[in-house]
């Protein structure tokens, strides 16, 4: 089934509930970027967040990014998401691997490394993008999102995160988000009462790859509190906005003598996007009308 998010309330509208699987886009992910098992685990979380994280945005072109930056081996991580369901990303070390956790878990903690960085920016498509940074809580995603979502947004919110990786792939990625808006926000019985069933679904992925739906899981968790399932599901997938003519014109920007170097030198040039691995090639011929575009440009700016 493809990838979908899909949206529910709860307690008279108190309690917003959001649930994204993307087990499909995070296999894109990894065998786009040929990441190790922990790099899967990694990234997936933190695109699955981000996605869960646009969903709250009103205008059709807000975007999402987050960066981790810890002291682990992986190097940092980054991730757009779109509230049209798209999102990519990338690990600056996607092959490095570690053995199990002491839970006998992918030990993503490790691999990003506890002390550094999480970076957020809310980009509504126009303006000034909304950016801010917590330090890193345990470096598993999942904990340093929470931390930031209540050090920021000041919403009391739960975050579960979830990636299943086999020895073919992907099996089972998704996540939640549980928010408490403010009608509801001083409801102490409610939170706690939130919190305690939260605390009981540590099994998120397993329930997942038993093919459990969103709808399923929703029900369990707060079925008894008036919970409505908004109309609609939202399909979700990997996808970049890089183009050929996107790199030409990155090309362009490094200006005439760069290029002409390129053409006598390399014959050509080859760029990789970051996000999304794809390698772009440019020829000789393609280089030397880049070099005519700036002359005729240069010309009529005289
Ligand atoms: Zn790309």
């Amino acid at each position: 089934m493809a990838d979908q998010l899909i949206r529910a309330t709860a307690a008279d509208g108190g309690i917003r509930v959001v649930g994204v699987t993307t087990t499909r886009l995070v296999e894109v992910a990894r065998s786009r970027h040929e990441l190790s098992y922990v790099a899967t685990a990694a990234l997936g979380r933190a695109m699955t967040a981000g996605l869960l994280l646009v969903s709250s945005m009103k205008k059709p072109e807000s975007r999402v990014n987050i960066r981790v930056r810890g002291s682990g081996p992986l190097g940092g991580l980054m991730v757009d998401a779109g509230l049209d369901g798209t999102v990519r990303g990338y690990v600056e070390k996607p092959k490095v691997e570690l053995p199990p956790n002491a839970d006998g878990k992918l030990d993503v903690g490790s691999a990003v490394g506890r002390d550094g960085y999480l970076y957020v920016v809310r980009d509504v498509g126009h303006g000034y993008p909304y950016s801010s940074t917590v330090e890193l809580v345990t470096g598993e995603i999942g904990d340093d999102l929470t931390h930031y979502l209540a050090s920021s947004e000041q919403t009391p919110s739960a975050l579960v995160l979830g990636v299943f990786v086999g020895a073919d792939g992907v099996e089972a990625a998704g996540g939640l988000l549980l928010q408490v808006l403010p009608k509801a926000a001083r409801d102490e019985a409610l939170i706690s009462q939130l919190e305690s069933r939260l605390g009981s679904l540590t099994g998120f992925t397993p329930l997942l790859k038993e093919g459990r739906s969103l709808p399923q899981i929703f029900d369990e968790l707060v079925g008894d509190m008036g919970l409505e399932m908004l109309p609609g599901s939202q399909l979700v997938q990997f996808s970049c906005r890089c183009s050929r003519d996107r790199m030409l014109g990155a090309l362009k920007l490094l200006g005439t003598d760069e290029l002409i170097d390129m053409i006598e030198v390399d014959k050509g040039a080859e760029a990789v996007c970051h996000f999304c691995n794809e390698t772009y090639h440019a020829d000789d011929d393609q280089l030397r009308s880049l070099v005519k575009e700036l002359k005729v440009e240069r010309l009529s700016a005289e």
